[in-house]
């Protein structure tokens, strides 16, 4: 039998018939892979907990007929329960799934995304900072982990550097004063707000969430983010869109 191991977050579930769940995760080793759990939905299934909604466990899994899996055991490791109880927070978490979703490919693991995702999850359940802020990280290291890391060391369009820059959604990264005129679509940008940009690029994810900045930069980190995303990614995630309403 095909039988595999692996860690992996429930990112989505469906219900099937009467007792059954479709759901998907992203795994360690295989990236996000679809999961039939037989009989999930009955009240004393073994499977109950660990195919939920946020879920963190060790899966062992066979592979079904087409390219999906089935479950055959599940160890749970982080219920994260806690984000299912309370409604702000399961809006930022939402849009954690939604976002990690759309950017991770079938059966091709990305394992900085992954860990990522987790401490994300972590970090807004334990309340240890802002949570616009963890979100901020969480997008602009994720995209970095797809390929899509913005410049924000020098000028992206001349290299040279200055002491004064705009943001370009376009050519994804910082603007001199002199690019900046030939260029449609800047944002003002504080260079504060460029270090912080800076030092999540540049620092592990186990040390990333442990500070706090202001509200500016905060504000400035979200229009940049919002628009660099949408223009790249070329998607608007609904959750975002709750998010910023809240
Ligand atoms: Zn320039």
């Amino acid at each position: 039998m095909n039988e595999i191991k692996t860690k992996g977050i429930v990112v989505s579930e469906m219900p099937i018939g009467e007792n059954d769940k479709r759901i998907v995760i992203i795994t360690k080793d295989k990236g996000k892979i679809t999961v039939f759990a037989r009989g999930a939905r009955k009240t004393n299934s073994m499977f109950l907990a660990g195919s939920q909604l946020f879920c963190y466990g060790e899966y062992i899994l066979y592979k079904g007929k087409s390219s999906s899996y089935n479950v055959k055991q599940i160890q749970i490791i982080e219920s994260f329960h806690g984000i299912r109880k309370d409604i702000d927070l399961l809006a930022y978490g939402l849009y954690v799934l939604e976002f990690a979703t759309f950017i991770t490919q079938e059966n091709v693991p990305n394992k900085p995304l992954m860990k990522l995702m987790l401490k994300t999850l972590q970090i807004l359940v334990r309340k240890v900072i802002d949570y616009d802020l963890t979100m901020r990280i969480f997008e602009l290291k994720a995209m970095s982990y797809i390929g899509y890391t913005p410049n924000v060391i020098n000028c992206v369009n001349c290299g040279k550097q200055y002491d004064k820059y705009s943001f370009s959604i376009k050519l994804g990264g910082i603007v001199c004063k002199n690019c900046s005129d030939e260029q449609k679509y800047v944002i003002r940008i504080n260079n504060s707000t460029i270090y912080t940009m800076r030092y999540i690029l540049a620092t592990s994810v186990e040390k990333l969430f442990s500070f706090q900045v202001n509200e500016t930069i905060k504000y400035e980190l979200t229009l940049i983010m919002k628009k660099y995303i949408e223009y790249h990614l070329n998607h608007k995630f609904k959750s975002l869109d709750f998010l910023l309403k809240l």
